[in-house]
C-alpha cells in the first residue's frame, strides 16, 4: 500500500474515538478508517447510573459498534490493542493482526487508578463501563435476596450496606442513585427502606472538591433528602480493602467497616498503553497525559492526534465527555482538512456547565456558571441533554457540537 491508500486508525471508541468516525463518516473522509476497541458496544458513562437503575433503555446507552457504523464508510474492529509503535506506525493487537497507519487517533480514556491501596482492585466494584454495572447490578441484587434470607443481624446489616470510596461526582451521583433505587429493589422482597445503608467514604473535608460551594450544597441536601439519607464520612482514609471490609482511619485510629458491597469511584490513572509510548516527559503532564498542540496532534508526530483523558491541552481541560466528544469532532475536521491538502485549525472547546444525577427523578444543572436548575426540573433538562447528544447511528448522523439547543436554553433563562 503507498503511504496515500494507508488507513486511518482511531484507536479507542469513547467519547472522543467514536465522535471522530462519525464526523469523517459525515464529512465522506476518503482514506480507509478502522475504529478499533477491544468492547463490541459504545457505552455513554454519563448515563451509567439510569443503565444501572434500568431507566433508560439499554440498546440507547450501550449500542453495538457496528449498529453505530453501519453504512459509515468506517470499519469497526474488535480486538485489545497491545502496543502502538510510533516510529513504525504500526499498531499491534492481541489477536496477531498489525496494522501501518497514514495518520493515527489516540482516544484510549484512562483506567481505574487504585493508588496502591492494598486490596482495593481485587476487593472493589469498579464503576466506569456497562460490564461494570452490570456486574454491580447483580451483585447488588444478590445481596438483597440474601439478606431477606439470614437469621444473623451482623451478616443481614453487612448485606444491606454499600461503601462508595470517593466523593468526587460519579461517587455522589451513584451513592444518589442508590439511595433511591436500592429501596425499590428491597421492598418488594419483604424488606424495609430503613434496613438500608448508603455509606460515602472520602479523605478530604468536603465532597466535589473542586466543585463551586453552590453545587456542593444542593448535592448535600439531595443526598439527605433520598429514600435512605446518605451517610458521609469525611475526612476518613481508606488504607485496605479485605473481603466484606473497608480498613479506615480516622482521628488517627484505624476502624474496620462491614459492607457487603464496596464500589472504587476514586482516582483515574493513565491508560498503560501511553504510559509505554517513547513519550519524553516533557511532553507529558504529571499524570501521564500527553500534551497535545492546539489542532490536537503530538508535537513530534504530526501525523497522530489524540484526544480525551488521555491528554491535556496548554490550556487543561476538565477530563469530561463534554469536552471529548467536541475533540473528537475537532480532530474529525483537521484529518479532513489533511486529506484536502489543507492546514489544520485550532479546536474550540466550550464548556457549558455541569450536568448531575442526584437520585431517581433528581439532578442539578448547572449552566454556563450562571444558572442553577434543581430537583425534577434539572432531572428533565439532564435528560434532554444527553438524550440530545447519544450517539445515533451515522447513516441518520446529527450534528451534536451544541450541548443544549438554543431552544432548551431559552427554557432555562426564563425559570
Ligand atoms: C461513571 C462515570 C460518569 C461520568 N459522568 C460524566 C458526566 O456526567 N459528564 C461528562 O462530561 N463526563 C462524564 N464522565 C467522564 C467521561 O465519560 C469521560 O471523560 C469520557 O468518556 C472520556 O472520553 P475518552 O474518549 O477520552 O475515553 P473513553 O470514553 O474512556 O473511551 C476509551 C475507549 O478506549 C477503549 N480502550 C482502552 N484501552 C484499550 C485497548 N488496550 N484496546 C482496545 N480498546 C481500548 C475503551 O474500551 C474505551 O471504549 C463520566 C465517567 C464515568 C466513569
Amino acid at each position: 500500500m503507498n503511504s496515500a491508500t494507508l488507513p486511518t486508525l482511531i484507536l479507542g471508541g469513547g467519547f472522543t474515538g467514536l465522535f471522530t468516525a462519525l464526523h469523517l463518516s459525515h464529512q465522506h473522509y476518503k482514506p480507509p478508517t478502522i475504529l478499533i476497541d477491544q468492547e463490541w458496544s459504545f457505552i455513554f458513562k454519563p448515563l451509567l447510573y439510569e443503565f444501572l437503575s434500568g431507566e433508560m433503555n439499554l440498546q440507547h446507552l450501550w449500542p453495538r459498534y457496528d449498529y453505530l457504523l453501519h453504512n459509515s464508510g468506517v470499519a469497526f474492529l474488535r480486538d485489545r490493542i497491545q502496543a502502538i509503535d510510533l516510529q513504525q506506525r504500526q499498531v499491534h493487537l492481541a489477536s496477531g493482526l498489525h496494522y501501518t497507519y497514514g495518520k493515527l487517533v489516540l482516544a484510549l480514556g484512562g483506567v481505574a487508578g487504585y493508588f496502591g491501596v492494598e486490596g482495593a482492585k481485587e476487593q472493589t466494584f469498579p464503576f466506569r463501563t456497562g460490564e461494570d454495572a452490570m456486574a454491580l447490578g447483580g451483585h447488588l441484587r444478590d445481596c438483597l435476596q440474601r439478606a431477606t434470607q439470614t437469621e444473623d443481624p451482623q451478616q443481614k446489616r453487612t448485606l444491606l450496606t454499600v461503601a462508595i470510596l470517593g466523593a468526587g461526582r460519579s461517587g455522589i451521583e451513584l451513592a444518589a442513585t442508590l439511595a433511591d433505587l436500592l429501596p425499590d429493589w428491597y421492598i418488594p422482597l419483604g424488606g424495609q427502606a430503613t434496613e438500608l445503608r448508603v455509606v460515602v467514604i472520602q479523605r478530604g473535608k468536603e465532597i466535589l472538591k473542586g466543585d463551586r460551594d453552590r453545587l456542593r450544597q444542593t448535592a448535600q441536601t439531595a443526598l439527605k433528602q433520598r429514600t435512605v439519607p446518605v451517610e458521609l464520612l469525611l475526612e476518613t482514609e481508606v488504607t485496605a480493602v479485605h473481603p466484606n471490609t473497608v480498613v479506615l482511619k480516622r482521628n488517627d485510629q484505624i476502624e474496620e467497616f462491614s459492607a457487603a458491597t464496596i464500589v472504587w469511584t476514586t482516582g483515574t490513572a493513565i491508560n498503560p498503553l501511553i504510559a509505554t509510548l517513547p513519550i519524553p516527559e516533557a511532553n507529558r503532564d504529571k499524570q501521564g497525559r500527553l500534551k497535545v498542540t492546539n489542532t490536537l496532534q503530538l508535537p513530534d508526530f504530526p501525523e497522530v492526534f489524540a484526544g480525551g483523558d488521555c491528554t491535556v491541552m496548554a490550556n487543561p481541560l476538565p477530563t469530561t465527555a463534554q469536552v471529548a466528544y467536541q475533540q473528537g469532532a475537532a480532530i474529525a475536521h483537521n484529518l479532513q482538512a489533511l486529506s484536502e491538502g489543507r492546514l489544520p485549525v485550532p479546536a474550540q472547546i466550550g464548556l457549558r456547565g455541569t450536568l448531575m444525577k442526584l437520585g431517581l427523578n433528581d439532578s442539578v444543572a448547572e449552566l454556563f456558571d450562571r444558572y442553577e436548575v434543581k430537583g425534577n426540573l434539572g432531572h428533565l433538562i439532564r435528560q434532554a441533554a444527553y438524550i440530545d447528544l447519544l450517539p445515533t447511528p451515522a447513516r441518520n448522523f446529527k450534528v451534536t457540537a451544541e450541548w443544549l439547543s438554543d431552544e432548551l436554553f431559552y427554557h432555562i433563562a426564563k425559570v
